[in-house]
């Protein structure tokens, strides 16, 4: 006799039939412990019967999905290269596999007689092939492929594949599951639901396996999608909340200082730049702290922007720290902040790592006391044991260097200052809402009007020649030029060897006659500061560099940036590195040395000669890099996704922001009853970021 369903979400799997001491560990070394974290371990991507084509139906030059068995495979070789090939038939026809890269690897794991599911696109050499096809071993008799229509296919690990559990087993193991299964139950209510369209949970962990159709699978995959964007934007809504419930010193009126500065400014705020200011302004007013980020192209003017909002807060007798991602920005900032900071009876001070002891103690003194109001600087300046006598407002400029840093941060040391990131990072919509949801945007979206645009070259190192004519006749102009060299790896040369190198080169032949100067990350502060000063007052005509320069540096009478084997660098490198120039009235030059030919490479240099605009460029780098490479992993690490993308799903992101931040109007401190699920699940996903949010 069947008695009812037996099993609970939380039960131990090892307790589940089939499933042995060895087992159990080799399914726990990928975190599967419970019936939940198997359920939880969705496919790979499943494989739709339907959509399977019969070899006697493939067309060259269309994407296909085929089963066959191998009938014959093994190692090959052409007179220039080894391959693997196989060739399958599923009885109407025949196709040929074709891999070049890993023919080792497939060796081992093609064999004869195996029946093989392949997705790629169809060419045509002596017979239809597909060259790298995507593939996955299926099992023989009793798999389900016989019964249903869509097929689950699950990554199988080395841990796995030591216990013998392969695609097969884990779909019995996940089918025995479901099968004794007690109703999963639900994070949300009923009404929750059929508000957000969405299906139970219940029917979504047991449909992303086992899917009668593809409608009923694209169900179960959006309501899993919508429960991974909705805890990471409750995150961020209750991070904001959290902010709001926190007095902040209230800021009204603009002060004498801000007037001070603005008089001296010798160009006109763009629009843009107005707007922003105001916005913030706004922010200042409301006795919240203020929580935004600034997003502006490399260029548009993001420094004065801080500088009028320090200036304000100042006149209202509050501290400023500013904080930057280098030594050497933070010492160009410090500058442009006590160039204009004298008139306004503005104290500066810098703090970076490497300052003597007595300088240091006296900064850190003044800033206690209060006589320093603006406090410049590096991440140690938030990091270390910095007492202020009262922070008003931390700004921190190229946000994106610094991985999270969040009011959270400050909050967390008992102050509660207001809070300004800036970026030239132009992030992607979707992806700003979900890295940033818990701050408000503000967008430079215009360059000051005296631009002209950047031209951008990409030019073979044989024709260096030329450009480095081009370069002695800017100089002879007045004009200035920065030359920047990456690693170069096969040399097992440090970026500094290379650049050091050049430099002693370039300076004693091409450049004989000009002022060269080096500037790398080994210089100490002083020497680095030397340098860049002298950049800056043009004694030095050209300034060979490593990527330290890459970021902030503005030098308004730079018009030519050469990028040494451009092909090395990201696009969002090349792109802030080509910032550094035309930031003046003189027209400006890009140049982009390719030392060395990849199809890659040759996409992102003929980006950078296209376009300038730097959210098509960020656009690109997310596309050709994905998102995680594009924020750094530290950012990616509190962001859970095991079936949503960021890329794809920004409708549905929408949704469950918009969900998550009313349940948190509602509810701020998620207490009630009804959303006890929603906690408990919003628990054990963010264990680490409970301290920045109140929800006790
Ligand atoms: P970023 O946004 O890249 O940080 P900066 O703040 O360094 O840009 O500004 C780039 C240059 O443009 C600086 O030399 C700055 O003085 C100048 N600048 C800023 N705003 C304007 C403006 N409205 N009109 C003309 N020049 C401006
Ligand atoms: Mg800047």
């Amino acid at each position: 006799m069947k008695s009812g369903p037996t099993i609970d979400i939380h039960a131990s799997i090892q307790f589940l039939k089939g499933i042995g001491p060895a087992r159990t560990r080799a399914l726990a070394a990928t975190g599967i412990e419970s019936v939940s974290d198997l359920l939880y371990y969705f496919p790979r991507r499943h494989l739709n019967r339907t959509s399977v084509t019969e070899l006697k139906f493939i067309q060259r030059d269309t994407i296909v999905t085929a089963i066959g068995t191998v009938q014959v495979c093994g190692e090959r070789k052409t007179r220039k290269r080894k391959f693997f090939q196989a060739t399958i038939s599923d009885g109407t026809g025949l196709l040929t596999l074709v891999w070049f890269n890993g023919a080792k690897y497939i060796s081992r794991i093609v064999k004869k007689d195996q029946r093989l599911a392949v997705n790629g696109k169809i060419d045509y050499f002596h017979g239809h092939q597909i060259i790298h096809p995507e593939f996955d071993i299926l099992d023989s008799d009793d798999d389900p492929i016989n019964t249903s229509a869509v097929i689950p296919l699950y990554s199988i690990n080395q841990d796995f594949k030591k216990v013998r559990i392969d695609n097969r087993g884990l779909r019995l193991m996940i089918r025995s599951v479901l099968e004794n299964l007690e109703q999963i139950p639900d994070l949300f209510t009923d009404s929750f639901l059929s508000q957000q369209q969405l299906i139970p949970l219940d029917q979504a962990l047991r449909n992303i396996h086992y899917a009668a159709d593809e409608q009923i699978l694209s169900n179960a995959v959006r309501r899993l999608k919508f429960d991974e964007h909705f805890f990471l934007q409750l995150l961020m809504a209750l991070r904001k909340a959290s902010a709001k419930t926190t007095g902040a010193p209230i800021i009204k009126a603009s002060g004498t200082r801000f007037v001070k500065i603005y008089e001296q400014l010798d160009f006109d705020l763009t629009d843009a730049q107005k707007k922003v200011l105001k916005e913030i302004r706004n922010d200042l007013g409301q006795g919240v702290a203020m929580n935004r980020l600034l997003q502006g192209d490399v260029g548009s003017g993001k420094t004065i922007v801080a500088l009028l909002t320090a200036a304000i807060v100042v006149g209202n007798g509050l501290q400023v720290a500013v904080m930057a991602p280098t030594e050497i920005l933070a010492q160009q900032h410090y500058q442009t902040f006590n160039r204009y900071a004298e008139a306004a009876h503005l104290t500066c001070a810098l703090l970076v790592g490497n300052q003597k002891v007595a300088e240091r103690r006296q900064v850190l003194d003044a800033l206690v006391d209060g006589r320093v109001q603006i406090v410049v600087g590096t991440h140690a300046l938030i990091q270390e044991a910095v007492d202020f006598k009262k922070l008003g407002l931390v700004i921190v400029d190229e946000q994106h260097r610094f991985g999270v840093i969040q009011r959270g941060d400050l909050v967390a040391k008992g102050m509660n200052p207001h809070f300004l990131a800036m970026t030239a990072t132009p992030i992607p919509r979707t992806m700003a809402i979900t890295y940033h949801g818990d701050m408000d945007l503000s967008i430079i979206d215009e360059m000051p009007a005296n631009r002209q645009p950047i031209i951008t070259k990409v030019v073979e190192a044989e024709r260096l020649d030329r450009v480095y004519h081009f370069i002695r006749a800017e100089v002879a102009r007045g004009q200035q030029c920065m030359i920047v060299y990456p690693l170069v790896e096969e040399t097992a040369k440090s970026d500094l060897a290379a650049a050091s190198e050049a430099y002693d080169q370039l300076a004693n032949s091409e450049f004989r006659d000009q002022k060269v100067g080096l500037l790398h990350g080994r210089l100490k502060p002083a020497e680095k500061d030397q340098i860049m000063a002298a950049f800056a007052a043009n004694e030095i005509n050209i300034l060979v560099a490593t990527t330290v320069i890459e970021v902030g540096i503005d030098v308004p009478n730079a018009t030519i940036m050469l990028v040494e084997h451009a092909e090395r660098f990201g696009l969002t490198q090349l792109h802030q590195m080509r910032g550094r120039v035309g930031r003046g009235k003189e027209k400006s030059y890009c140049i982009l040395v390719r030392r060395k030919l990849t199809d890659q490479a040759d996409r992102r240099l003929a980006l950078m000669e296209r376009t300038s605009d730097g959210f098509e460029i960020a656009d690109e780098d997310l596309k050709m890099r994905g998102p995680g490479e594009f924020y750094g992993a530290r950012q990616s690490g509190f962001v859970k996704y095991k079936i949503a993308n960021m890329l794809t799903d920004g409708p549905l992101i929408r949704q469950a922001r918009q969900a998550a931040f009313e349940l948190v109007a509602d509810d701020p401190h998620l207490r009630n009853p009804q959303n006890q699920a929603v906690r408990n699940r919003f628990i054990a996903d963010y264990q680490q970021m409970l301290e920045i949010v109140n929800i006790s």
